[in-house]
């Protein structure tokens, strides 16, 4: 049994392309390429070039000595905190532009929630010269100021999703109708493993340089490819998924999935879309899906803003409904306590997203000889003001 993708698009009963028949072409053009392109010399030359020079790869995997000896147990950070733009989603956007260009396409458009995928567009559109549309929640404009000054700067356009509430969601349906008018010149990139197929695929593909680093360099500081644990929090999964990618049919290792439970998982303010979602299409393929009883989508909260996603990709809904993965939902307040408690026995400053995965420690107890490899997905200089605010500093 795989926990890969099949040829048609699925990871067990999750994924595929429920998609309206006007994006059918566009969908079509990338799956029938996605593969061949990635395996091209020339494009993967590029593309670790790229990695190395710009984004600052590989990234270190650090033994977190103190952290260790609180919890008793050998953990390892993956430091992607430390990629160009302070966080993994850079290593997808680089991927996908190259392959916006070998597809012969000048413009890109992107959706953003939080701002940080707005970026990571942004900064790779400055980087080739490419005009760049990021369609964005009127809420989160006024919410994500200095995320919207920053792809300003990087010379982004950004449009204000102006319909239903709002946010992340409507700034998707604003992409999506952009797209089926722009089918020819156009290459949408999406920021997480979500999406219609191949979307989920072809992200977690250019994420998974994260897991083939943690195998050489655990190889190199341990003698052994494979740690006991992977850890890593879940928004949309992409950060995950490539923490995951090479160790997914490897059962030696097991995989823990931190979603965000907010302010509780029963409290109706959640984003723990494992163990709350149902069945459900949404953005194109059919996963798991926080929903009310009519199949309306319901809103997701969490305090990180990267987190709150009322679906999960479907490589992850696969992985909950098989097993593969133990998911535990972190809360605000656990998420809070549990970064503040790395910057002091670490003096690294994570971002909330992160956070959720190192409060898994105070969760689940570890053998003295595990080894632990963390994935710290992101940097908290995006979030100082979130820290500032919740401990009063
Ligand atoms: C966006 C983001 C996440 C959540 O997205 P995934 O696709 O689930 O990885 C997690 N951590 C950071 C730092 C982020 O910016």
């Amino acid at each position: 049994m795989s926990y890969n993708v099949n040829e048609k698009g699925y990871y067990g009963e999750f994924g595929g392309a429920y998609i309206p028949e006007m994006l059918y072409p566009n969908v079509e053009e990338l799956r029938q390429n996605y593969l061949k392109i990635m395996a091209e010399p020339s494009f993967q030359e590029e593309f670790n070039a790229l990695l190395k020079d710009y984004v600052g790869r590989p990234s270190p995997l650090y033994l977190a000595k103190r952290l260790s000896e609180k919890y008793n147990t050998k953990i390892y950070l993956k430091r992607e905190d430390l990629n160009h733009t302070g966080a993994h989603k850079i290593n997808n956007t680089i991927g996908q532009i190259l392959m916006a260009k070998r597809l012969g396409k000048n413009r890109i458009i992107a959706e953003t929630g939080a701002g940080q995928h707005g970026v990571a567009t942004a900064t790779v559109c400055a980087l080739m010269g490419i005009e760049c549309i990021v369609y964005m929640g009127e809420i989160d404009i006024a919410r994500q100021a200095p995320n919207v000054a920053r792809m300003k700067m990087l010379g982004a356009k950004v449009v204000p999703a102006l319909s239903g509430s709002r946010t992340l969601k409507d700034a998707t349906n604003e992409a999506i109708r952009d797209w089926i008018n722009n089918p020819v010149d156009t290459h949408y990139i999406i920021g997480s493993v979500v999406g219609p197929h191949p979307y989920p695929d072809m992200v977690a593909k250019f994420q998974a340089v994260v897991s083939e680093e943690i195998k050489s360099q655990l190889l190199e500081k341990e003698g052994t490819e494979n740690p006991d644990y992977l850890i890593a929090c879940v928004g949309g999964g992409s950060n995950a998924a490539g923490t995951y990618y090479h160790y997914l049919d490897n059962e030696d290792v097991n995989i823990i999935a931190v979603e965000a439970a907010g302010k509780g998982v029963d409290s109706g303010e959640s984003a723990a879309t494992s163990v709350l979602g149902k069945e459900g299409i949404i953005h194109g393929s059919k996963t798991l899906l926080m929903q009310t009883k009519d199949g309306q989508i319901t809103e997701p909260y969490s305090i990180s803003a990267g987190l709150d996603y009322p679906g999960v990709g479907p490589m992850h809904a696969n992985l909950y409904k098989t097993g593969r993965a133990e998911f535990i939902a972190i809360t605000d307040d656990e998420a809070m306590t549990s970064g503040l408690e790395l910057c002091q026995l670490e003096g690294i400053i994570p971002a909330i997203e992160t956070s959720h995965a190192l409060a898994v420690f105070e969760h689940k107890k570890f053998k003295p000889d595990d080894i632990v490899v963390v994935n710290l997905s992101g940097r908290g200089d995006k979030d100082l003001q979130n820290y500032i605010d919740y401990f009063k500093l």
